[in-house]
């Protein structure tokens, strides 16, 4: 059968997971705002107590989570949610990375349309962004600073500690996309500082369909956010709308099952990433890691083999490997990387990358047994 090797796209559902949503659709199917009768009530308190472990998970307060519906909602609240903000203070500089998923870059270029003043710092060629970079940019108007924590097509972690630590005390609001770190580098993320955070359940062996946006308080005063959406007075008024329980409780026990297992987790795919180089390597093929193995998280290879085609070698593949050329969100489209792009990698080997990530569910014989067989038909191209 053909591995699946695109969890950085969407993780596979933890079946202990799944047990509890099942129970929740069944059980609690009330309203978690609804006041007058006990269903509401227990309603809320499985919202509640789902909270209280995605707060533990983050080492944040449970009244700095407001759920969404992923992080691409998470990331636009966190942009355009400054913009009254903004305008009021007349603070309309925004830094972000070239790197940022599209619902970081298209939010910023859409307030661009709107008079805003936004700078894009570009990687190295090893898919990272400098501190030093991004501090040069700041300016008296600088309301944001958005950068991601780990770069969903190379696995590159990103400078967001340094960065948290310079900004602290600064006038400037820093927000995190930490999607693809969430529930993986735990302990680092528990460490960060930063005004906001989005992460999302589904990239972390929950459902599909919910996320959050950590909103930390500054001074012991809330954020200067407002909804992008409007309705009832649901998340702190940011997030209106009837709370997904069985989402929510799901998304709860999928970040108490990694905080449980991160650690053994990880140690099962570094294993992995260690057979997929080592495979690499012994294959005789030409290729190239994009971003830098020596800071990038143990669940995404990025690679080019110079010379073959993405499209074609995925498509011979298929039957061995579920892997894509870069984003989801850009798949459809066959337009090379703008991550890959950002990092000035030449023609053939944006033309040629291949992003294969891997989770706690991957079975290292079978990744090791279906690589290689990836790497035979690439042989074939040559
Ligand atoms: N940010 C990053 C870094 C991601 O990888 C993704 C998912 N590809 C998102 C945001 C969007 O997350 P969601 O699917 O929950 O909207």
């Amino acid at each position: 059968m053909s591995d699946y090797l695109d969890y950085n796209a969407s993780s596979p559902i933890d079946p202990r997971v799944l047990d509890v949503m099942n129970k929740c659709y069944l059980e609690y199917y009330g309203n978690a705002d609804s006041r007058t009768h006990s269903f509401g009530e227990n309603v809320r308190k499985q919202v509640e107590n789902s909270r209280k472990k995605i707060a533990t998970l983050l080492n944040v307060k449970t009244d700095e989570i407001i759920f969404t519906s992923g992080a691409t909602e998470s990331n636009n609240i966190a942009v355009l949610g400054l913009r009254e903000y903004a305008e009021k203070t007349n603070k309309k500089h925004i830094i972000t990375t070239a790197i940022e998923h599209k619902a970081i870059l298209e939010s910023v270029k859409y307030l661009e349309t709107q008079g805003f003043d936004i700078d894009f710092i570009y990687p190295n060629q090893s898919g990272k962004v400098d501190v030093e970079d991004v501090i040069s940019k700041i300016k008296d108007t600088t309301l944001l600073i958005s950068v991601m924590h780990v770069n969903n097509e190379t696995g590159v972690i990103q400078p967001v500690k340094e960065l948290g630590e310079y900004l602290k005390g600064k006038d400037i609001y820093f927000h995190i996309d930490a999607t693809q770190s969430c529930g993986k580098l735990v302990e680092e993320i528990q460490q960060l500082t930063y005004d906001m955070m989005s992460i999302s359940s589904h990239k972390m062996a929950g459902p599909q369909g919910i996320g959050a946006l950590i909103m930390k308080k500054r001074n012991y005063k809330s954020l200067p956010l407002k909804p992008i959406m409007f309705g009832g007075p649901q998340e702190k008024g940011i997030r209106p709308g009837t709370l997904p329980t069985a989402l929510i409780v799901g998304f709860g026990r999928a970040a108490e099952l990694s905080l449980e297992e991160y650690k053994s987790t990880s140690t099962k795919c570094k294993k992995i990433k260690k057979i997929l180089l080592d495979l690499l390597e012994q294959s005789g093929l030409n290729y190239h890691i994009n971003g830098d193995l020596s800071d990038s998280i143990d669940t995404t290879l990025n690679v080019s083999f110079p010379g073959i085609s993405s499209e074609a070698l995925m498509i011979s593949t298929r039957q061995y490997c579920g892997v894509s050329n870069g984003s989801a969100c850009n798949s459809k489209s066959y337009k090379p990387s703008h991550v890959l792009s950002a990092m000035q990698l030449d023609d053939e080997l944006l033309e040629s990358a291949i992003r294969i990530s891997w989770g706690k569910f991957s079975n290292t014989e079978e990744i090791q047994y279906n690589f290689q067989k990836l790497l035979e038909t690439a042989k074939n191209f040559i």
